[in-house]
């Protein structure tokens, strides 16, 4: 074989296996899966949970364009599970509360495209002048939809006591079981409000997957009796935003304090999160945020992969959300993680609060009234 050809040779190999030679952790390609979660849809006097329907078809169109593939949520357990590989590009169509819009509005969309869904509806709301029939639930079951439990009667489930998330949680399941005549396998949480307490009794009643509405993608990494779900309404919802959130991997941690779940007092002596792999992140571009704060100072260490916010911070409101973006080096992507911290006393007084709303709350025996 003559020298250059050799050599040309050699490179192709060279080439070929380069994958192969670098350290695993610097791929991290892991494909994800996205998890939509919708409402209402052409409910202007809802403008926090609602979307134009037209919006929402422009969406589906991109999806399909974009060659994102839409797959069931039974689908994504058995990715969870270990059953399937996670597919490239997949996302997940989850609708909360089952409100006629959604029968009316949606569906007929996602019908279309031959899109799987799953509705997430209350039992005590089934068949109320705003929500679905138990005919209608049927009906989405026989045609390419799934039904989902989203509670008994849609409370703050950190604020009811034990007795009465068992209830919510076991005793809702029961009758949709009945009414639908097969299995409900998934939960989401209303309000996505959680602690280690409910996720515990939702898995022992037999939910194979929980969604909470933390921001994320999940991977094989994901618990799942606490499933992030990438919000798209309210009034501020564009396209631009819509690709955004497709465009955001998992961010993988090693430790957190606090962790996920209660926390005593209404003050905190400082957040600290491990990255796992912190060198594949720019370390400029690692950020934390909580919901009542906003943006908050940190120092990274993009050695250790410590990122901590000094504190004491105090909390005025009862549930808060920690999350954490970093950009990733190999392209440019946001990797995000997040998830619920609930103060022990207090109470969510704004039984009909929505998301984005600022809440009343009740510390230690004080009224607060919360930064929006
Ligand atoms: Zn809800």
């Amino acid at each position: 074989m003559p020298k250059t050809r050799s050599t040309v040779l050699l490179y192709a190999i060279i080439i070929a296996l380069l994958p192969c030679l670098l350290p695993a952790q610097e791929l991290n390609a892991e494909p994800y899966v996205v998890v939509l979660l919708y409402h209402k849809f052409d409910e202007k006097d809802s403008p926090s949970t609602s979307i134009p329907s037209s919006l929402f078809a422009k969406q589906m169109a991109y999806l399909k364009a974009n060659d994102y593939k839409v797959i069931s949520t039974s689908e994504l357990a058995m990715c969870i599970k270990g059953k399937k590989t996670f597919p490239e590009k997949a996302v997940v169509i989850t609708i909360d509360d089952g409100y006629k819009s959604a029968y009316t509005k949606a569906i007929p969309i996602l019908n279309e495209y031959g899109f799987p869904y799953t509705i997430f509806i209350s039992t005590c709301a089934v068949g109320s002048r705003k929500c679905m029939s138990w005919d209608q639930l049927r009906y989405i079951r026989a045609h390419g939809g799934d039904v989902g439990c989203h509670s008994f009667t849609h409370p703050h489930m950190v604020d009811v006591s034990r007795e009465e998330v068992v209830k919510e949680l076991v005793h809702s399941k029961m009758v949709m079981e009945k009414k639908l005549g097969s299995s409900v396998r998934w939960f989401a949480y209303p309000f996505g409000e959680y602690d280690n307490y409910i996720r515990k009794v939702g898995l022992r009643a037999g939910y194979e997957l929980m969604f909470t509405s933390d921001p994320g993608s999940i991977d094989r990494s994901s618990p799942p009796d606490a499933l992030p779900r990438q919000a798209i309404v309210g009034s501020n919802v564009d396209m631009i935003m819509f690709e955004e959130k497709l465009e955001r991997p998992p961010l993988h941690i090693n430790a957190c304090s606090p962790g996920p779940g209660r926390i005593n007092g209404n003050s905190i002596d400082s957040i600290r999160i491990v990255l796992d792999k912190p060198r594949l992140f720019f370390p400029g571009q690692v950020q934390m945020f909580l919901s009542e704060k906003g943006r908050l100072n940190t120092l990274f260490n993009p050695k250790t992969g410590l990122l901590m916010c000094k504190g004491p911070i105090i909390l005025h409101r009862k549930v808060n959300r920690i999350i954490v973006t970093a950009r990733r080096k190999r392209d440019n992507k946001y990797a995000m993680h997040s998830y619920m911290i609930v103060l022990k006393q207090g109470k969510v007084l704004n039984r009909k609060g929505k998301a984005g709303k600022p809440r009343l709350i009740q510390v230690q025996g004080q009224e607060a009234k919360n930064r929006p």
